[in-house]
């Protein structure tokens, strides 16, 4: 759950974003943290998973588990989907569970403490599980825009580090490996998960310590870089803004500029280059946007600007009477009415996954999706212009 982690100035959950730029924790205290729709219905899908496991794991009475599952449903958050990703979850820790030779200790949302080495460094674990000897922490993720990677992930790091101290009065020396899981049903297919000794865990627990302490006392340095994304201060923040208003740092990239010096066009190489300087560039200034048009809105000023409506589609004010209208006028309804059969979603949703894969898998087809650009370093494979061109092809 997201909500302790609330107060924490050095959090495990801006770790990837403290541990390049220190200075990041104090100068975001000048930022509210703004409440989100995403952030409520995070917050009440994880209340599910916590239920789910209460019931599945601790034995949870049906009475009390179906009085509080109506009162999550009653959330007006509350939206189908999460009975069913909170299902998955319990599903997947139940395979968890069960590769164990007898069953583990189970425990949801468990307040851990990481202050040994990230300065008042406290935070929840969503589901901690101990058996053999292993540590098992699994992170569920409920938002679908940014795909979450266990690999080398500094909060599920400190999480652990934190549950390791909390059960090692009770489980000793016996604990030798850590097993972290991301899972986030929505953008994710498999779970993303990361094993490290118990030795390796500790190393790098020490390993972070200073830059901990540089970023909790605020004598820490601005590095601006991707990971500004989620800073509360990216749109006002001076380094980041000293970093891509400094066109000089394009100059590199186009070594011949002048055309008196015969090179008329861009190599490609040039173009690679100046795609990944202005990657950040287009970010921050996407950031200004938003941060200018909200304090226009609030009844701010920025001089030079103002805030103007965007284009809109007309509408009937009352759909149902309009088209009464229409059909009073003499119009046949097949004119009037369109028949359209819902979307493959829809009725998946409408049948259930397995009914609908066993009816209409077989119809199921996802076609290689537009051409997009994307850096080196992406996961996903390259895209394939044969494939494409092949696609419609009958075999
Ligand atoms: S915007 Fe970037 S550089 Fe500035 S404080 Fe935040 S993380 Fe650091």
């Amino acid at each position: 759950m997201p909500a302790p982690e609330k107060h924490a100035v050095v959090s495990a959950s801006a770790a990837h974003r403290w541990l390049k730029c220190t200075a990041a924790p104090r100068f975001e205290e000048q930022f509210p943290e703004e409440n989100s729709e995403y952030a409520a219905e995070g917050t009440l899908a994880h209340s599910f998973c916590e239920l789910k496991i209460r019931r599945k794991f601790l034995q949870l009475d049906t009475r009390s588990y179906n009085a509080q599952l109506k009162k999550l449903k009653a959330d007006p958050h509350y939206l189908d989907e999460m009975d069913k990703t909170s299902d998955a979850y319990i599903e997947h820790l139940t395979e968890k569970a069960m590769e164990y030779n007898s069953p583990p200790s189970v425990m949801p949302e468990i307040k851990v403490d990481f202050s040994d080495y990230v300065p008042d460094g406290f935070g929840t674990c969503d589901c901690v599980m101990i058996g053999g000897d292993m540590l098992d922490i699994t992170d569920y993720k409920h938002g679908k825009g940014v795909v979450v990677s266990a690999a080398e992930n500094p909060q599920m790091r400190l999480y652990a580090l934190g549950a390791l101290k909390r059960y090692a009065p009770i489980f000793g020396n016996s604990i030798k490996r850590i097993r972290m899981t991301i899972f986030q049903p929505r953008a994710q297919s498999e779970p993303s998960v990361e094993e490290i000794t118990h030795e390796e865990l500790l190393a790098w627990g020490e390993s972070i310590k200073p830059i901990a302490q540089k970023a909790f006392t605020g004598a820490g340095e601005f590095n601006p870089g991707e990971h500004c994304r989620f800073c509360r201060g990216k749109a006002v923040c001076k380094a980041r803004a000293e970093k891509y208003s400094a066109f000089e740092d394009f100059k590199d990239c186009v070594p011949n500029k002048k055309q008196s010096d015969g090179e008329t066009t861009l190599s490609n190489e040039e173009i690679g280059e100046l795609l990944v300087k202005a990657a950040g560039l287009a970010a921050w200034f996407e950031d200004l946007q938003a941060y200018a048009l909200k304090t226009l809105l609030d009844g701010g000023k920025i001089p030079g600007w103002k805030a103007v409506a965007g284009k809109s589609n007309r509408a009937f004010s009352n759909a149902e009477e309009a088209v009464s209208a229409v059909i009073s006028a003499g119009y046949d309804e097949a004119i009037v009415y369109e028949r359209k059969a819902k979307s493959l979603a829809e009725l998946e949703k409408l049948m259930g996954k397995s009914e609908f894969n066993r009816i209409c898998g077989k119809y199921v087809v996802k076609p290689l999706g537009k051409p997009a650009l994307a850096p080196e370093s992406d996961a996903r494979p390259p895209y394939n212009s044969a494939a494409a061109d092949f696609k419609n092809v009958a075999k």
